[in-house]
């Protein structure tokens, strides 16, 4: 297997949660002696060093100030998201029918739902605690960390139309089945004691939590000559773990390189750890170094990002879903994303930055367009590139099943995103 698959996986079964990508992140991190900001204090930096900061705990920014920098050099950017559709458990979650114990959830962004029925699932994510005092509440992170609810399908004699296609109701149909009710004093607290429990708490002590409901099923390798990675979460741990080795395999001379992983992208960005709050990141980071306002300006107009989130492959089932001409398999290498409503940001000067990066060290990719009268989804990048008026190049790895519970790529993809973006923070 090769190194950068071996690293997702990794980092897929260490992210039940966003708020544990980032834990994971902070960690890689910690590895190579990277300094952690404080969101809220002064931020002094230096030339040489890689710095990092974390908003809110789903966010995370990072950034190496290269050994030769000047005043005044651009930035290089690599920016991803750390969300994923899933289903999230509501306060007071505890529902009851007959002698099941089920849970209340919503629907994060935009899963296929019937995928995450009968699959083992779990949950994971931010609890707050009582603390001495009320603004400074004690904050954990939990993970189950083993199949503890499901959501069953309704059997083929219960329906016979099944097989023509189900519309699954978000509040009805989604509720996962998490025990049987034990008794009365049980009922209206099973969930909230098995989480106490968990976190060796009192019960009464949870002032609130974010929690995740996540596949439980390890990623594997697919295929007759293992060509596949089947796993959860693709969309966009590939991403997050490109730009993290993408910048701890790089190095060049001037300039600062910078890796941005946000939440909440698929919820629309705009949020206090969403994509907006990159521009005062940014412009902190030039003060920290001493830039006045006119300097950090003139320094974001030399700058370059690539934004990266997955694409989709051809479909074997559906090759005619995609474009005409620009087709794109598995295996084939990762995706520019293109397209002239710059829901992708890319244009083509930022298309030729990245092909003539990708020629010059022969990385393998390809370019992706939609069919011209289907809508595709926006990303980070059409955002972050106006938002910050910065050239921007949207890719990222091609897909199968994009926002499944369970999603497909190709084990060579992985690759040539991390050294496409090596090779941003190395020329
Ligand atoms: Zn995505």
């Amino acid at each position: 297997m090769n190194r950068e698959i071996e690293n997702l996986m990794h980092l897929i079964q260490a992210s039940p949660s966003p708020f544990h990508t980032i834990l994971e992140c902070e960690k890689q991190l910690q590895e190579v002696h990277a300094v952690k900001l404080d969101k809220a204090a002064k931020w002094n930096l230096s030339s040489g060093n890689i710095y990092y900061t974390n908003l809110y705990d789903t966010t995370l920014i990072a950034f190496r100030v290269n050994a030769g920098y000047q005043a005044g050099d651009g930035v290089r950017i690599a920016a991803s998201h750390t969300d994923w559709p899933c289903l999230r458990i509501k306060p007071s979650a505890e529902t009851v029918t007959g002698s099941y114990a089920k849970l209340n959830v919503e629907v994060y962004g935009g899963p296929i739902l019937n995928t995450w029925l009968d699959r083992p699932l779990s949950v994971a994510g931010k609890v707050v605690l009582k603390g001495e005092n009320p603004f400074r509440p004690r904050i954990c992170y939990v993970d189950f960390a083993r199949p503890i609810l499901t959501i069953p399908n309704l059997a083929i004699h219960m329906n016979r139309e099944v097989n023509k296609g189900v519309e699954l109701n978000r509040q009805t149909d989604m509720l996962p089945l998490a025990g049987m009710v034990q008794e009365t004093l049980e009922k209206d607290q099973y969930f909230m004691n098995a989480l106490a429990a968990e976190l060796s708490a009192d019960p009464s002590s949870i002032l609130g939590y974010d929690l995740c409901i996540y596949n439980a099923e390890a990623p594997c390798l697919t295929g007759l000559k293992e060509e596949f990675l089947s796993g959860p979460r693709l969309d966009n741990l590939t991403s997050v773990q490109a730009c993290l080795s993408g910048l701890l395999r790089s190095g060049r001379e001037r300039g600062i390189d910078i890796i941005a992983m946000f939440d909440n992208e698929e919820v629309g960005n705009m949020t206090k750890q969403g994509a907006p709050v990159f521009k005062h990141v940014l412009e902190r980071i030039s003060l920290g170094l001493g830039l006045s306002r006119e300097e950090h300006l003139q320094a974001m107009m030399d700058s370059f990002m690539v934004s990266a989130d997955v694409g989709h492959a051809v479909h074997p089932n559906k090759p005619e879903l995609n474009d005409i001409t620009n087709k794109n398999y598995l295996n084939g290498g990762f995706l520019i994303k293109m397209a002239c409503s710059q829901s992708y940001a890319t244009d083509c000067e930022a298309d030729g930055i990245v092909e003539g990066l990708c020629q010059k060290y022969e990385i393998p990719y390809g370019k992706f367009l939609n069919r011209s009268d289907l809508r595709g989804g926006s990303t980070l990048g059409s955002f972050s590139s106006s938002d910050l008026s910065m050239m921007t190049a949207d890719v990222g790895v091609p897909l199968l099943a994009m926002h499944s519970a369970r999603e497909l790529m190709g084990v060579k993809d992985q690759e040539t995103l991390t050294c496409m973006i090596e090779k941003v923070f190395s020329e």
